[in-house]
């Protein structure tokens, strides 16, 4: 068993440390909190062994009743990979403190690439990331523009690909940015950052993005046109996506027509907190027009990535070598068949 510790228990850290508990092959050490809270409550009460992110913050912990079994360095000392899971920027800090400590580290979307110097999405270059020491994660929407990606330019041979990105403006959690009433070019300067984030793991794909935040918390949404050296028909995409193992067709007449549907289908499949962790592709918008193909996709941003933390456990440790069979595996531990 791989001994996994959380840095972060947050959106992103409460989930992959969730993730990790189902499989058989790896288990979670403990979780860190920066300061107590109903976060650090639930987690002791779930069973995570939990740390104190900041030593000196220990003892704001135990004044309000809440176990903490020590320091985020008594945490690195039983694990043998670490995820980082704190707000962009703050993982590049922590580098210095896990390589110390001889663990492994994965950071998340919001660090730069340089942190780990490899990029990483399983159905894209699982194999680089094997005995790693650091990886990186790509961020949601990156890695729901890989998965389709990587199987149409092995299928047709991309040309290039445009995408404008529709994002929520902040995790239903996250009132620090809410409420808004606005729709915001993110950047007004194109292209967003996106598209040069797809190259950190396909850096031959010709990708120019651009994105705006609009008011809702519930899922990105893509719009995407993409080129290619030997034009499809509509049926042809579909076939090579409806094979992809995070891929989820859905459709208009299913009476999913919006995100908000999605997340409604999410909650009536009884998935933990309503996470998709699949792309949800509208079948119906699929469509070559011209030599172009176009359509629409919808990403859950606080879910997407979590499948991938799992598969880069796995491959940074040495745990599985086939992509295929990584992925296969956390699939079905999730219950995402
Ligand atoms: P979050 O704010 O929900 O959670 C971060 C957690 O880290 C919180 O529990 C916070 O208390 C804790 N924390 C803050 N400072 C800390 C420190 N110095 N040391 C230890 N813990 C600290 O953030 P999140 O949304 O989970 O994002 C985490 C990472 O995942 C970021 O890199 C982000 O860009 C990336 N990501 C986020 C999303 C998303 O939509 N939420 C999607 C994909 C990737």
């Amino acid at each position: 068993m791989i001994k996994v510790a959380i840095n972060g228990y947050g959106t992103i850290g409460k989930r992959v440390a969730d993730a990790v508990s189902v499989q058989d092959d790896m288990e979670i050490v403990g979780v860190t909190k920066r300061h107590p809270g109903f976060e650090a409550r639930h987690a002791v009460e779930k069973g995570y062994d939990l740390y104190a992110a900041l030593p000196e913050k220990q003892d704001d912990f135990r004044k309000t009743g809440i176990d903490v079994m020590g320091t985020i360095h008594d945490l690195l000392e039983k694990a043998d990979i670490i995820v980082d899971c704190t707000p962009g920027g703050i993982g590049a800090g922590n580098k210095p403190t896990y390589k110390k400590a001889g663990v492994k580290a994965i950071f998340e979307g919001g660090e730069k690439h340089d942190v780990a110097g490899f990029s990483f999405n399983a159905e894209c270059n699982y194999e680089g990331a094997i005995g790693r020491d650091f990886v990186r994660i790509v961020s949601c929407n990156t890695t729901g523009l890989c998965r389709v990606i990587h199987p149409l330019n092995e299928a047709f041979g991309v040309k290039k690909v445009r995408a404008v990105l529709v994002r929520r403006a902040a995790d239903p959690g996250d009132v620090k940015k809410g409420p808004i009433n606005a729709i915001i070019p993110d950047p007004i300067k194109l292209p967003s950052h996106h598209g040069p984030d797809v190259k950190t793991v396909l850096p031959e794909i010709d990708i120019t993005t651009m994105a705006i935040k609009i008011p809702t918390t519930l899922m990105h949404l893509h719009t995407l046109n993409m080129v290619f050296n030997s034009v499809p028909g509509a049926d042809d995409v579909k076939a090579v996506l409806q094979k992809g193992p995070r891929i989820r067709f859905i459709s208009a007449a299913d009476g999913l027509t919006s995100t908000a549907s999605i997340i409604e289908m999410a909650r009536d499949m009884g998935r933990p907190r309503y996470d998709v962790w699949e792309n949800c592709i509208w079948e119906d918008s699929i469509d070559v027009e011209g030599g172009e193909l176009y359509f629409f996709q919808a990403i859950h941003q606080e879910s997407t990535v979590i499948l991938e933390n799992v598969d880069a456990i796995r491959a940074m440790t040495n745990l599985e070598r086939s992509a295929e069979k990584s992925m296969q595996k956390t699939n079905r531990a999730m219950g995402l068949v």
